[in-house]
């Protein structure tokens, strides 16, 4: 369907949760090459909190539901990362509030709305190496994906995603902890848009069930 419901966006989180917990020591080697080796444990410690916070949680208000996981992943996933995540799901939130069902229309705008908040609070701008060189492209490959159902849509943007977190490869880090590093950070693929990568995946294939 084109639609995705409060079910589907718990679904969501708990595939991510799942996802990020299995490749939670390839984040942490991520980040041991450009930065401190906490990236793994912060997000799964971060995603298991918000799994748990969600298991009884009402499902009739996507928004109540994103506020949830933003407020839980800005008190435990700690670093950079945590208010950055938390700042995505809290803007989503923002635009959802109240609503049963979000259509294509409404998840464009909360994924922008989350990528501004971002770029609000982090000051990074594209090819600075950060996770905004995942969500960005998929943002723009979502909305470009006409012609195409909601849950091939998320496919696409997902795949964008993994392309931009490959992309962060042999870019040189201009925020965060990875810029200490200067010319040293390339060669590294970036450890936030690769967890960025993994939570879009997961929509992608909640959206596919
Ligand atoms: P910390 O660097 O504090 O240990 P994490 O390891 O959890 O935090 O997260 C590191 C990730 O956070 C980086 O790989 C990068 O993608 C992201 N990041 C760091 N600073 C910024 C920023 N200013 N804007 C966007 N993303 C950032
Ligand atoms: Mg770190
Ligand atoms: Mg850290």
């Amino acid at each position: 369907s084109g639609i995705l419901n409060g079910d589907t966006v718990v679904q969501w989180i708990e595939r991510a949760a799942e996802v990020i917990g299995e490749n939670e020591k390839t984040l942490t080697e991520l980040d041991a090459a450009i930065g401190d080796s906490d990236h793994g444990a912060n997000m799964a410690r971060g995603f298991s909190a918000v799994r748990g916070k969600l298991a009884e949680h009402s499902r009739d208000d996507v928004g109540a539901i994103l506020k949830t996981v933003g407020m839980t992943l800005l008190s435990t996933v700690g670093g950079a990362s945590g208010p950055l995540y938390g700042t995505l799901f809290l803007e989503a939130a923002k635009v959802t509030a109240g609503k049963p069902e979000i259509d294509r229309a409404t998840i464009l705008q909360s994924l922008a709305a989350g990528l501004a908040g971002i770029q609000k609070r982090g000051k990074a701008e594209p090819l600075d190496k950060t996770l905004v060189d995942a969500l960005g492209p998929a943002i723009r490959a979502f909305e470009g994906a006409e012609g195409v159902s909601l849950a091939e849509a998320l496919s696409q943007a997902a795949e964008a995603a993994r392309q931009g977190a490959e992309a962060t490869i042999p870019l040189v880090a201009r925020k965060g902890r990875a810029s200490y590093l200067g010319e040293r950070s390339a060669g590294h693929q970036d450890p936030g848009a690769t967890s960025m990568w993994l939570l879009l995946q997961s929509l992608a294939e909640a959206a596919a069930e």
